[in-house]
């Protein structure tokens, strides 16, 4: 009996034995349980803490990165290789863009509508002789408007009509002085500048060229060329002279459609893009108005629409 008491009792304790081995086991898992318990809260900080670091990243990019401000509300950690890009891309270097639109005073309702669609930051050229040219032009300049004078300057061909008192290369100087000044007078104190309406013989002459630029250094003008043809003698005959010069680079409405006019919208662009500036030349023909009243507000960041005075040098 009593062996079988030790047999039972010895049986129990070593079954027992086994039951606080597991139970050891048991109790060192649920300590290794235990502590790991710690694991998901770290991990939890580990989410926070990512998003602290976004808030941080906020105030330190002073160019307001639509990627970095959305990022957080993002769930993929696979967009952080995108603010180095956009980063890369939205720095890319400010470039300046001038548009003029010349003709002005002409045609008084697409005047009137240019005046009324485009921003402040579009230049006008406006015609001297039209009779409406001085009021428009000086309500032009009150809105802000840079204005230029658009000097009527012979073309090649002979069916264009430039209008009265236009320049042309076979002038002397003392006539060319005297319709210079007929043409300045209906802009004076309006313009700031002076640009080549046609002109595609005229400026070809280097003497008649030197004539006029000599009378716009004289009262403080500076001449954008229009370039109606390339080369023009503008650059050789400005030596010397002190008044500012500059070349159009894209003319914008030769088509004058909708579709051609926002094609040579985007060159310039391009041409802005490639050169650090650009000045294109349009005029107030509707399909010119709708894309620019329209495409100006759509911008690129980058390129920042600027009155001609910007680009002087
Ligand atoms: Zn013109």
């Amino acid at each position: 009996m009593p062996p079988k008491r030790k047999r039972r009792l010895n049986k129990p304790t070593r079954t027992q034995s086994f039951i606080f081995v597991v139970l050891l086991a048991l109790t060192a898992a649920a300590g290794y349980l235990l502590a790991p318990t710690h694991t998901p809260s770290p991990q939890a900080t580990l989410i926070y803490q990512p998003s602290k670091t976004q808030k941080n990243l906020i105030p330190l990019t002073p160019s307001p990165s639509p990627v970095i401000t959305e990022y957080p509300h993002t769930p993929e950690p696979e967009t952080t290789p995108l603010p180095p890009k956009t980063l890369t891309k939205t720095p890319q270097k400010e470039v300046k863009l001038a548009i003029v639109i010349d003709d002005m005073g002409n045609d008084v309702p697409q005047t009137k509508e240019a005046m009324v669609l485009l921003p402040k930051s579009v230049t006008f050229a406006f015609l001297p002789y039209p009779p409406a040219t001085p009021a428009l032009a000086a309500e032009s300049k009150a809105t802000g408007h840079t204005i230029l004078v658009h000097m009527p300057s012979e073309p090649l061909g002979e069916d264009a009509y430039p209008g009265p008192n236009t320049l042309k290369a076979e002038d002397d100087a003392d006539t060319l002085r005297s319709k210079i000044a007929i043409n300045l007078a209906p802009l004076a104190n309006l313009a700031v500048g002076v640009n080549n309406h046609m002109g595609s013989k005229f400026t070809q002459s280097e003497s008649g060229m030197r004539t006029l630029l000599e009378e716009l250094d004289k009262k403080g003008y500076f001449f954008l060329d229009s370039l109606t043809i390339n080369p023009t003698a503008t650059k050789k005959a400005g030596k010397g002279l002190s008044l500012p010069l500059l070349t159009r680079n894209i003319f914008l409405d030769h088509v004058p459609t909708e579709e051609e006019v926002s094609k040579q919208l985007a060159r310039a662009i391009s041409y802005a893009e490639a050169h650090g500036t650009a000045i294109a030349i349009g005029h107030p023909h509707p399909a010119t108005l709708t894309i620019l009243s329209r495409e100006i507000l759509n911008l690129p960041a980058h390129v920042k629409l600027v009155p001609l005075t910007a680009l002087l040098p």
